[in-house]
């Protein structure tokens, strides 16, 4: 799943700060049956009690990422219109090296990952990649177009020890931009709020390209009505350029986020600014406390400034890192990866950045990786 889908570890953040998360039981959803409910209210109360120690550890210290991007398969099964982010020929990253990269993870301190795609639920070790994170004791997200999901998988990811899912649906009918539609995803929703024992977040899309903005506030009503968390993105075009909602839309935006008032965005302005087109003063910590780990193990600034840094994650080091940190980003005011603005929170108030950014690096330590600069453009919030 694509464009910076990433609301998963904000989830975490809100949770810890009281909000009442429904997938700890509160509808049993469709009937989950009292063992599920049981297991997910265990899991929900001991994720929680780890979120609480990540926002701490962020906040005693700034040398460590706090949530970082993974991904271990680049092809996708769909093909939404709007996407940069897969293809459909290549292969999974081998499971070794997956391990060998979440462990450079784990070793700089990371609190959160969340595996993305291209759609990884076509990796076929994704469990063995998801227990490897909670055996490093990191917090383990999941971002999927759902269209692979059914009982069995469900369990074997409640086996794994995943923590929070992501499902972005962009309308209620597929068409020809895409399929990520209620229609086509309503049975496997149900299936998740009968067996899941994670956290589930259903995103909905407004703006550029969304024929009928009616349908984010349908499948957010269905996902709170599944016990779920839902949350809104922004789709911008094509340059990423903020452009303001219609009245419309901005009536419906704010409906969806006052139903899901889990939503980190209650606690700061960031989709609020970007809803209306307006520029947004922040500290985009990316590169150090946020980081994009492409398939070829490349760390990146993000989904949508993919070639940069562009280095090897195994050569990147502290001293890096920490330069990313007193790094100005040039992009920020008028980003709409929300993910990463959510991570900056925790540092917005200290370290005002004062560096540039570095050339890039054209020795072969870090092979270039033209197909994935895509510097300039931007796409969807969540
Ligand atoms: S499901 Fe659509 S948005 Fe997600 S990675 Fe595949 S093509 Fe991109
Ligand atoms: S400010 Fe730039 S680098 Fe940071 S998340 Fe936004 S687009 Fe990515």
């Amino acid at each position: 799943m694509g464009l910076g889908a990433c609301i998963i570890w904000a989830g975490a953040l809100i949770h810890s700060l009281g909000q009442k998360n429904k997938t700890t039981g509160v509808k049993s959803a469709l009937g989950a049956n009292a063992a599920v409910r049981l297991r997910r209210a265990a899991r929900f109360a001991r994720t929680r009690a780890r979120e609480l120690r990540m926002i701490v550890k962020a906040l005693v210290s700034t040398k460590h990422p706090i949530l970082v991007h993974i991904i271990p398969m680049r092809r996708c099964n769909l093909a939404c219109t709007y996407c940069n982010e897969f293809d459909d020929v290549s292969t999974p990253v081998p499971l070794d090296e997956m391990k060998r990269r979440l462990d450079l993870l784990a070793d700089m301190g990371t609190s959160i990952i969340t595996i993305s795609g291209g759609e990884p639920l076509l990796h076929p070790e994704i469990d063995e990649v998801i227990r490897h994170i909670r055996s490093r004791g990191i917090i383990a997200g999941m971002i999927t177009n759902g269209f692979f999901l059914n009982q069995e998988r469900i369990e074997r990811l409640n086996r794994a020890g995943l923590e929070h899912l992501q499902i972005s649906i962009d309308n209620v009918t597929p068409d020809e931009v895409s399929k990520k539609s209620l229609k086509t995803l309503d049975g496997r929703l149900e299936m998740l709020a009968q067996h899941a024992v994670f956290q589930v977040n259903i995103n909905s899309v407004l703006g550029s390209g969304v024929k009928n903005p009616e349908d984010a506030l349908q499948i957010a009503h269905r996902a709170v009505d599944l016990g779920f968390t839902s949350t809104v993105g922004i789709i911008h075009d094509n340059n990423g350029q903020l452009k303001p909602l219609g009245e419309h839309e901005q009536s419906i935006f704010e409906e969806i986020m006052e139903l899901g008032k889990r939503s980190f965005s209650r606690f700061n302005e960031f989709q609020h600014n970007v809803a209306r087109g307006r520029e947004h003063n922040w500290r985009c910590r990316s590169g150090s406390r946020y980081l994009y780990i492409c398939e070829r193990g490349l760390v990146h600034w993000c989904s949508q400034q993919r070639g940069y840094p562009g280095i090897p994650l195994a050569q990147y080091s502290p001293e890096m890192r920490h330069r990313e940190y007193s790094t100005e980003k040039f992009c920020a005011p008028r980003c709409t990866v929300s993910c990463v603005q959510q991570v900056g929170i925790l540092d917005n108030w200290r370290d005002p950045q004062n560096l540039k950014p570095m050339p890039m690096d054209r020795t072969p330590r870090a092979p270039q990786t033209p197909e994935l600069v895509q510097i300039g453009s931007a796409g969807e919030i969540q």
